[in-house]
């Protein structure tokens, strides 16, 4: 999509017939690159028209880059119809929050309620899972799986076949034991279908979830804005979780499912493991539809500051990215600060840091360092699978350097997403360098 994206702006700013015409054949271009990435028909129909309404052709003038002010008014288009404007709900320490997930079957419920169950408890809250899908057999003994590899406690039922009933005594039994977060799976069915959003409006009114989450395969395609309206009119949700964001699909239906239900998207599933899953951030999931990746950007500003990174830039050509790679990225920014600025230019490391100010940020980039000080030479110049082979070795470098398994998880989380990245970036970057894309 970003190719194609790209090329039709670069089309029109190479061709010496810079007229109006030309402009909106690469509109045209630009919308039909979208609806092929599942952005809904109408979205993309609305669009064009704002962008032709904020980009005034005629009064571009000379020398202006028109293709940085193209490029970057369908970047903010995208970027505010992903944004629902409304805040979902934030659980709160020394109180019992239940949430509760829905979707259909196979969008990836069980994976991410697990995933979420050790995202809070990473953040020191107690919690827990109930399997209250008693419709597909063998989904508690999964539930059972995955609960227990994240080391969280849960609740379910070999015998009894009410989910209803299930789903009341998990709460009821975690709510007594004080547990903080109550995470109820729910079953799903291959279609929408009354029987499905009986039950789930049943077993909402028997738990009352402080929130429910439905969960969209990214791979929905067109369909996600009917489907999430349809979930949205029976079992109302106040959280969209999109999955498989790491697959081949185009990621456009999520924009569509925002808009169609004014529902905030709060995670996004990049991968089978546990701690694949991110927090949502618009402007990330913008740039990498639009095959544009923060990457860029940092790319650019280091490429000015002019700091050693020869081997890095060499690598990403290839598709590379070490753990070593991810040392030096690092011990950049911290000779570059503000730190602030810097942090979001990378993919994710906001993400990793939290809200906070650039002292603290300074501490937590610093204790990176420390952990990537205590690897091996092996290990630093490895893709971090070593890491996923031996986790022991995690052990021993959270040992050595002062932290704890889950600093060090981070850490390998972080150079994870950017080796993906940089995977994805090969072709682009060798363009890049060759001065073919970019400004
Ligand atoms: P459920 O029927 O809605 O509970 O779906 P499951 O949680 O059982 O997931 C269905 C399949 O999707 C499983 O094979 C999961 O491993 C896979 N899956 C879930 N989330 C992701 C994701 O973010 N990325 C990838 N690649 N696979 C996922
Ligand atoms: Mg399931």
């Amino acid at each position: 999509l970003g190719r194609r994206i790209n090329s039709a702006v670069q089309d029109l700013t190479r061709s010496n017939l810079v007229d109006e015409k030309a402009f909106d054949g690469m509109i045209k271009e630009i919308g039909n690159a979208l609806v092929e990435a599942d952005v809904n028909v109408k979205l993309v129909a609305n669009l064009r028209k704002s962008i032709r309404q904020t980009v005034n052709f005629k009064e571009l003038g000379q020398g202006v880059n028109k293709k940085r002010i193209i490029q970057k008014a369908v970047f903010d288009e995208l970027c505010r119809l992903v944004d629902s404007h409304s805040e979902p709900y934030k659980p709160k320490k020394g109180k019992t929050n239940v949430i509760m997930f829905v979707g259909l079957q196979g969008s990836g419920k069980t994976t991410t309620c697990t995933k979420l169950a050790r995202w809070y408890n990473a953040r020191g809250f107690k919690a827990c899972l109930v399997c209250a899908d008693t419709f597909r057999a063998g989904a508690f003994d999964q539930l059972k799986q995955n609960a227990t590899k994240a080391k969280v406690p849960y609740y379910g039922s070999y015998t009894e076949t009410d989910p209803v009933k299930v789903a009341k005594a998990g709460v009821d039994k975690f709510k007594k034991e004080r547990f903080e977060i109550i995470i109820v799976d729910t079953s799903g069915r291959h279609r929408q279908e009354t029987e499905l959003f009986a039950e789930m409006v049943q077993i909402q009114e028997a738990v009352r979830p402080d929130q429910t989450i439905m969960v969209l395969d990214a791979s929905i395609g067109q369909q996600a804005e009917a489907q999430s309206k349809a979930f949205k009119e029976s079992a109302d949700f106040g959280a969209i979780v999109i999955t498989k964001t790491d697959g081949n699909a185009a990621g456009g239906g999520a924009i569509s499912a925002v808009a169609a239900t004014k529902t905030p998207i709060v995670f996004i599933g990049t991968g089978e493991h546990i701690l694949d899953m991110e927090k949502f951030e618009p402007q990330r999931y913008i740039s990498k539809l639009l095959g544009m990746g923060d990457m860029q950007g940092l790319v650019e500003h280091v490429q000015s500051l002019k700091l050693d990174q020869k081997d890095t830039m060499k690598h990403i050509a290839e598709g590379l990215f070490t753990v070593r790679d991810l040392r030096d990225q690092l011990n950049n920014i911290m000779k570059m600060g503000p730190l602030s600025k810097m942090a979001g230019m990378i993919p994710g490391l906001s993400n990793l840091m939290g809200d906070v100010g650039d002292e603290e940020g300074s501490m937590k980039l610093k204790r990176m360092m420390y952990i990537m000080d205590s690897m091996t030479t092996k290990e630093l110049d490895s893709d971090g699978k070593v890491f996923v082979q031996q986790p022991e070795r995690m052990t021993r470098i959270a040992r050595g350097s002062g932290t704890s398994v889950r600093e060090v998880e981070d850490v390998l989380t972080q150079h994870k997403m950017m080796a993906q990245m940089a995977k994805k970036m090969k072709g682009g970057m060798k363009a890049m360098q060759q001065g073919g894309m970019g400004r």
